[in-house]
């Protein structure tokens, strides 16, 4: 209840929501008691949690932010929400995002902007802006994201929370409304790693619901982390971490530049050795991304045709119906992608656009990890801006796109990531504005990585 009035209180200014059912909420919370009376043992005992609305909540309303879903409620929980019920976590409410998660600023929602609880003129980052802004100003503890090209990150560093993208294939993506099925990632979002790891460890493992879902069985991550007084003053001694040299220079804001600097020095400080490392098709991976998501989205948009799911237009003809749906239901930005995804997937253009891209992903994949083989971790910022302000680029979607620079290339890698918040940039005007940086680690490296973001918490 308490929870449910603290949402309310500032929803009103922030807009994280979607939908919140304050009514199922309480009677979640009742189940929970009994469960706890009978003498079960639960992980996640009534803490209060979010779930963006691209993953199928039973009985509850699930858009995916786009008016094509509206009215649409499934008849089954995504397993990572399943887990997260049955370990007794109390879902308050599904959080707003970017229409299918295509977008940067959840401007792109159907329903509504949410604003950045930090200034509330700016945007929260996407395309799970409504749970990071939700887990910043504790409308809920923790809040589950997904990240095809760095929808959890990049919201986490606009909001100052930490965003864990896992492995791909490490949480089964049952259950969650497909954008690009080859990179989506569902993640947590919360206001400590040690909260991250306690959700994680929830949702991750096998799920015979998802051929993609790795085999490996869960791991206690939280369990895994060692407590601050079990902590020498040098803990990082021995470690080795680099810079990505490309995410560096021209186009990044000077406060987050500033930010990542300290953070450096903060782990040389804890007695980690920090170099550089060069990916040389860093910048390459921006256009392979949006090749890559985009093909896959054309196709996986294309069952919003009226007749299965959500919206269906009146109309007097099957080919009108379908038509008239789709341009009643879906976004121009949708719109835009699963035009330029038609088009490189066209006889005629794939080879030179998606096989292209493929080559690209490949390279990436074999930089980083040979990377990886020589340092624990990468690092970089997460953005390379600081949240901007409400509509300063939606009108240009290439400057929306380029803002996705520092985090689409571990999706193409399948590799994970925790974003963690690393200082502020000050704005002109006085505001100071959280920034993140990303560790990058090594497939299924989570527990390491968890336990290296803690450290520097
Ligand atoms: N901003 C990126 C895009 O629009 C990533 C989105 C995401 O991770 N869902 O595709």
């Amino acid at each position: 209840q308490s929870y449910l009035r603290g949402l309310q209180s500032v929803e009103g200014k922030l807009q994280s929501f979607i939908s919140v059912n304050a009514e199922d909420a309480l009677a979640q919370a009742e189940a929970v008691d009994r469960r706890l009376a009978q003498g079960e043992v639960l992980p996640l005992a009534g803490v209060p949690i979010a779930i963006k609305d691209n993953l199928c909540t039973q009985g509850q309303p699930t858009t995916a932010g786009s008016r094509q879903l509206e009215g649409y409620t499934p008849p089954y929980d995504a397993t990572a929400v399943a887990r997260l019920r049955a370990a007794g976590a109390v879902l308050l409410g599904k959080t707003n995002m970017d229409e299918f998660g295509m977008g940067s600023s959840c401007e792109n929602s159907g329903f509504q902007p949410t604003f950045n609880p930090w200034d509330t003129e700016r945007v929260p980052g996407g395309s799970s802006g409504g749970s990071a802004s939700a887990v910043a100003a504790n409308q809920v503890v923790a809040a589950l994201g997904s990240d095809t090209g760095g929808s959890i990150r990049q919201p986490a560093s606009f909001c100052g929370v930490v965003g864990v993208k896992p492995t791909y294939g490490r949480v089964s993506r049952n259950g969650l409304i497909a954008y690009a099925s080859s990179l989506d990632c569902i993640g947590p979002m919360a206001q400590s790693v040690a909260d991250a790891a306690a959700l994680l460890s929830v949702i991750a493992g096998p799920d015979g619901a998802d051929s993609t879902c790795s085999q490996r069985p869960g791991e206690d991550f939280a369990a895994g982390l060692l407590p601050a007084e079990a902590l020498t003053s040098t803990p990082l001694a021995g470690r080795r971490l680099a810079v990505i040299r490309e995410t560096s220079g021209e186009g990044v804001d000077a406060g987050v530049a500033a930010a990542l600097d300290s953070t450096i020095a903060h782990l040389q400080g804890l007695g980690a050795e920090v170099e550089e490392v060069s990916l040389p098709s860093f910048a390459f991976g921006l256009p392979a991304y949006y090749v890559i998501a985009l093909s896959e989205a054309s196709s996986n948009l294309s069952r919003y045709d009226g007749v299965r799911y959500g919206r269906r237009a009146q109309a007097e003809e099957l080919r009108s119906m379908y038509g008239q749906t789709r341009h009643e239901g879906l976004g121009s930005e949708v719109a835009r992608r699963i035009l330029m995804g038609t088009y490189a997937l066209s006889a005629g253009y794939y080879d030179a656009y998606y096989k292209r891209a493929q080559q690209v992903r490949t390279l990436i994949q074999r930089e980083m990890n040979a990377a990886l083989s020589k340092y624990d971790a990468l690092l970089c910022p997460a953005a390379p801006t600081p949240a901007y302000r409400l509509g300063e680029k939606s009108a240009d979607p290439l400057a929306m796109y380029k803002g996705d620079l520092m985090t689409v290339n571990l999706n193409l890698a399948g590799l994970p990531a925790v974003c963690l918040p690393c200082g502020f940039a000050d704005q002109a005007g006085g505001a100071k504005l959280p920034v993140g940086v990303q560790l990058i680690g090594r497939a299924f490296g989570e527990a390491d990585l968890l336990q290296l973001a803690h450290t520097l918490e």
